[in-house]
């Protein structure tokens, strides 16, 4: 799950970390009183939403000016014009995709002189299942351009979790940063507190970018970003309350209220499966037979009638989907009561596609029979290159 930039900051705030003062809103009335509330004379006004490259992004409509979602103001009326303009509207950044997300809300903070800008985040690494810091001196701008021009840019470690973090790790970045007298302090001073916001709040990605030198020589995080382990978050309920659903896909949304693993994708070629290796397997086989999936779709393995239904439901809201595929294995399910719950779907949800069915394992064949005797335009497969190639064939003509 992941939180806003100014949920980000308080957070940061709360522990010890230098941040700016700043406040949200999300009506243009509320932005003179907040930027009157803060210092001035310089002030920012951040577009929020669950996406980076703000700065460097474009609004769809006209009139907003082509200065993107993070824009300086010398005044709080100026602040107050900026805000009006991005509320309402949609931003699109590199990483939002071509569709773009609604401002809702606006984060106006007191602006900083900037000497430097750098780089930083904590994430868990996978290879080594520790928590890495990853540093550069190329702040402000993309790390994957970075990574793919100039790595040697680029100081990534992991800490050990039995000693957990230790002032030379804070010294090793510091250096590496070409921080220098009290900063080295300062740095020190904020790894270890990154560390604890990280380890307390079960974290799986904190990128502060940049983190600046301010031109007083001090270090100061100006933006802050944030993900959470969404399994852990039943021990959070103070993270989880930050959630903001209008930022998640609807069907996805939909999704986690019933307990489906499912991942909207760009295909057309809708899934439903159960179990994640063989989802994973069946999105390879629609690829392989030159089609796209449309979504990652795990039903689980308790998957009841009403489970089904409702993947069905999401499935079909995706107007991409020109195809449904089916790969039930009856391991502890039994086939059978997947058909029936396939059958009463589809009465309910009505289909406007074709759908191929593949079904095996536990009462297969009494499961193939409540297929067949449906009276509905279901397409029966025999293994998963049959069905892979019969929805494909539907599909594609
Ligand atoms: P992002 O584009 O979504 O990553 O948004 P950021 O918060 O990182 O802002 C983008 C850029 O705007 C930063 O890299 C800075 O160059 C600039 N910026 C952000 N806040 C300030 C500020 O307080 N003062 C100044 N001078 N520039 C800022
Ligand atoms: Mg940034």
């Amino acid at each position: 799950m992941n939180i806003h930039e100014y949920q980000a900051k308080s957070l940061l705030r709360d522990y010890g970390a230098p941040v700016s003062d700043g406040r949200a809103v999300t009506k243009a009335e509320e932005a003179k009183t907040a930027a009157g509330e803060l210092d001035g004379p310089l002030w920012v006004v951040k577009a929020q939403i669950h996406a980076g490259g703000r700065g460097k992004g474009h609004f769809k409509e006209t009139d907003v000016g082509d200065k993107g979602g993070v824009r300086l103001a010398k005044s709080v009326e100026e602040a107050e014009t900026e805000a009006k303009r991005m509320l309402g509207r949609t931003l699109v950044t590199h990483q939002t995709g071509p569709a773009g997300k609604q401002v809702n809300r606006i984060y106006i903070e007191d602006g900083s002189d900037i000497d430097r800008e750098l780089y930083l985040a904590l994430l868990v690494d996978r290879v080594t299942s520790r928590i890495s810091f990853v540093c550069s001196t190329e702040g402000g701008m993309d790390i994957e351009e970075v990574a793919a021009s100039t790595p040697e840019k680029i100081l990534s470690f992991s800490v050990d979790p039995a000693t957990g973090y230790q002032g030379f790790h804070g010294r090793r970045i510091a250096f590496m940063l070409g921080l220098e007298g009290k900063q080295v302090k300062q740095c020190v001073q904020l790894m270890g507190i990154l560390y604890k916001l990280f380890v307390d709040k079960d974290c799986e990605m904190l990128e502060i970018n940049p983190l600046i030198v301010t031109p007083a020589g001090d270090l100061k995080c100006l933006d802050a970003k944030m993900g959470f382990d969404s399994n852990a978050l039943y021990r959070h309920p103070d993270i989880a309350a930050l959630r903001d659903e209008t930022e998640e896909d609807p069907k996805e949304l939909a999704a986690s209220k019933y307990d489906l693993n499912y991942i909207a994708l760009d295909g057309e070629i809708g899934c439903m499966v159960n179990g994640a290796g063989l989802a994973m397997a069946t999105m390879d086989i629609i690829k392989l037979y030159g089609a796209e999936p449309a979504n990652f779709l795990d039903v689980g393995g308790g998957a009841t009638k009403e489970k089904v239904t409702e993947a069905f439901k999401i499935i079909t809201s995706d107007d991409n989907v020109k195809g449904i595929l089916v790969n039930i294995f009856g391991g502890i399910m039994r086939c059978d009561i997947i058909a029936d719950g396939v059958v009463q779907a589809v009465k309910e949800v009505g289909l406007q596609v074709p759908l191929v069915v593949r079904l095996e394992g536990t009462n297969v064949e009494q499961g193939k029979k409540i297929i067949n005797e449906s009276g509905l335009n279901v397409i029966a497969a025999d293994d998963l290159s049959d069905a892979a190639d019969k929805i494909v064939k539907a599909v594609k003509g």
